[in-house]
């Protein structure tokens, strides 16, 4: 949902924008005649027969569950950070760059997220400056490609935010050069965070096992530890995260347990 341009989703030969592409798979999905409850799951219960979600105040039970909560944004754990949060500080591009038309913003990050969000936020804002820890990029070989062709995009490489700055509203950030030690303010109107993500697995501690990095393990495809429930996409997934490998794994999570479905009926 937070993701622009996304670039390799088949079928879209032009980039579709996250929440576009969102929209057409929760329309395609009522169509099977799928209810969205809308609301936060706030606790499981796996121990029990059958499974039960916490969510609304509500108890919702099932015999098989399927945890897709995804991963969440990292930030960068700066004070100021988390004072300017919605005052020029965001996590996300596609929701919160229209605010900055014509304005001069900086995105952190090296990642396809990082560099994805700076071509988009190219085209809204004047400038761009993508401030990276290292002198390379992460992001995919095209996608780099294309923002340094981009004029209004500008890099500082080998430099960290140490600070963000302004009263009410972004007023700049404090940036390091770690090649040099030089601290100098830089000034901006906005700045986006894009340093990647952390498994949404909070709620499942406990109950099912995790890896150290606190991704939903999994075995035998989409199995969780815990029998009747399965896991996809980005909450068991450090190496692809990609929108079609979610899509995939979705996919494989719903054919196993519909599989599982059948296999407790027959008992
Ligand atoms: P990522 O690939 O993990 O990149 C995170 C970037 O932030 C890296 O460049 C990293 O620097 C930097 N970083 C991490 N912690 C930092 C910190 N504390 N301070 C400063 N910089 C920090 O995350 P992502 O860009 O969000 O991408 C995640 C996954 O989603 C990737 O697999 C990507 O391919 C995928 N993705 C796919 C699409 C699509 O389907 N089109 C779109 C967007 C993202 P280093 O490079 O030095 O580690």
């Amino acid at each position: 949902m937070l993701t622009s341009e996304v670039e390799n989703y088949p079928g879209f030969p032009e980039p579709i924008v996250g929440p576009d592409l969102m929209t057409l798979m929760r329309k395609q999905a009522e169509r099977f005649g799928v209810e969205f409850i809308p609301g936060e799951a706030t606790g499981v219960d796996f121990t029990r027969r059958p499974l039960q979600v916490k969510a609304n105040k509500s108890v919702y039970e099932a015999d098989a569950v399927i945890v897709a909560t995804g991963a969440s944004s990292r930030w960068l754990g700066l004070a100021s950070e988390k004072r300017l949060r919605g005052k020029g500080v965001s996590s996300c591009a596609t929701c919160d760059g229209y605010f900055f038309k014509n304005k001069d913003v900086v995105v952190v990050g090296g990642g396809d997220t990082a560099v994805e969000d700076a071509i988009f936020l190219s085209k809204i804002a004047r400038n761009v400056t993508v401030i990276h820890r290292r002198d390379v990029l992460r992001a995919a070989k095209l996608v780099q490609e294309r923002a340094f062709k981009i004029e209004n995009i500008k890099f500082l490489w080998s430099s960290v935010v140490e600070e963000i700055l302004g009263d009410q509203q972004v007023e700049g950030v404090k940036v390091k050069d770690l090649k040099t030690g030089r601290v100098y303010e830089y000034r901006c109107d906005a700045v986006f965070i894009a340093i990647g993500h952390t498994p949404n697995t909070e709620i499942f501690r406990g109950q099912l096992e995790l890896d150290e990095m606190g991704y939903i393990k999994i075995q035998n495809r989409t199995k969780t530890s815990c029998e009747g429930v399965f896991a996809a996409g980005d909450v068991v997934d450090r190496v692809y995260r990609q929108a079609v490998t979610a899509a995939g794994s979705g996919c494989q999570a719903a054919m196993d347990a519909i599989r599982y479905l059948q296999t407790i009926e027959s008992r």
